[in-house]
């Protein structure tokens, strides 16, 4: 694509608006906001909103004021981009937190199947969190095996099906229905990982019969560092399922200070403590701004921007990992390079940020709600520079941080 013709693509994008809603800092290309979303200008005002009219203003009284009952009203707004009813979805928690409850309810449910079936190769924080899940819960095991061999592994002894409907490196995107359908039939239960997905690409829960689902806020869903989390149990599961974390605000009556532990009915009981309002508060700004696009016009974009990019990579000889076709994958595209490190790290240092997966990916999310044709084409001369004349090979590039 030329610049001129990245220019009128802009021109033409009925999403183009958005971009101001966002505070993208100027000579920064950002290609990583499927890592850590950028800040919506409207959540300043959340927080001074939170911090000054509720938290400095209305003190404890706030909780009977919106506070409380924030966990189920976000996830009610969540619900609607994942094809779940609002009384599905409710925000709580890590994403990774949220992946234990869920793994650890499914083994106790029926004692009779140990298996948690997973894709090797998954986001390792699910592997580890499924890795400890096996661990509290007598002759539970997990077994990773390849893409193509899981429905195959499907046994009368698997619990839990449990994937990330988008692959973090590759985009590899499962057929949501296809998987929930299959292991429904062998009689397991369904856990997916919507980290990558939610905001970006559509997602109907409801439509596949997927059993159980968690997913992140700080993505594409531009919640905030470190942003609480999503979790969806599908009605039919809501009163046999229990979270093995009980709490006072998962009780059926938090505030009768009454023992024995009684979880509440629906998807409160997977709640166990204080929703952290501030968190909340720049989650939910970010996720209604996330409810004013339409999916449609972001999975349009999101492919146009995909096959933008993979020209680009095309023509530099780049080895691209992401799948080219648009329905089985998410809304970045990766590619492998043996110095992909490095790469990485001599494109931010010239204001093009996207990151490196460890061993040897370089990855771009592609966001469809603020990120432009054009950006992607400057961000495709910047790497082209930086392969030519092999800048990307100086030491200083190659020093790691911490975080990746
Ligand atoms: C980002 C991401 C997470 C995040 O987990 P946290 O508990 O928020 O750190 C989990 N799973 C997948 C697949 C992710 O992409």
């Amino acid at each position: 694509m030329t610049a001129d013709e990245a220019r009128a693509r802009d021109a033409a994008d009925p999403l183009r608006h958005f971009r101001e809603r966002f505070v993208l800092p100027e000579g920064v290309i950002y290609l990583d906001g499927n890592s850590l979303g950028p800040l919506p200008k409207a959540t300043i005002a959340a927080m001074a909103h939170v911090t000054q009219q509720q938290w400095g203003a209305r003190m404890v009284r706030a909780w009977n004021e919106g506070w409380m009952d924030s966990p189920q009203r976000i996830g009610g707004k969540i619900a609607r981009l994942i094809g779940a009813r609002p009384d599905e979805v409710i925000v709580t928690d890590s994403t990774s937190s949220n992946l234990f409850k869920l793994l650890v309810a499914a083994l106790q449910q029926n004692p009779a199947r140990r298996t948690i079936l997973t894709e090797a190769g998954n986001f390792p924080s699910d592997l580890y969190v499924a890795q400890g899940a096996a661990r509290c819960v007598a002759g539970a095991r997990l077994h990773s095996v390849p893409r193509g061999e899981l429905l195959g592994a499907l046994s009368n002894d698997t619990a839990v099906l449990l994937l990330t409907h988008v692959h973090y490196k590759t985009a590899q995107a499962f057929d949501l229905e296809l998987y929930s359908t299959c292991a429904r039939e062998a009689g397991a239960l369904t856990l997916w990982d919507l980290s990558h997905s939610t905001g970006a690409i559509p997602v109907n829960l409801g439509a596949a019969g997927a059993d159980l689902a968690v997913g992140c806020g700080y993505k594409y869903l531009n919640g905030g560092p470190g942003a609480p989390a999503y979790l969806y149990v599908n009605s039919k599961w809501q009163d046999i399922l229990t979270s093995p974390l009980n709490g006072w605000l998962g009780h059926a009556e938090p505030f009768a200070f009454a023992e024995p532990y009684r979880p509440a009915s629906g998807i409160s009981r997977w709640l166990n403590g204080t929703p952290p309002m501030l968190a909340m508060a720049a989650l939910e700004s970010g996720v209604d701004l996330a409810l004013e696009a339409d999916i449609v016009d972001l999975a349009q974009k999101s492919a146009a921007l995909f096959t933008c990019f993979a020209n680009i990579g095309a023509a530099l000889g780049l080895e691209c990992v992401s799948p080219l076709d648009a329905a089985s994958r998410g809304s970045h595209i990766s590619f492998r390079h043996a110095d992909a490190y490095p790469l990485s790290q001599a494109l931010i240092a010239r204001g093009v940020i996207g990151d490196f997966r460890a061993p040897d990916i370089i990855r771009f999310g592609l966001t469809p709600l603020y990120i432009g044709f054009q950006e992607v084409v400057r961000a495709g001369e910047i790497l082209r520079e930086i392969l030519t004349s092999g800048a990307w090979r100086d030491a200083r590039y190659s020093v790691r941080a911490a975080v990746t």
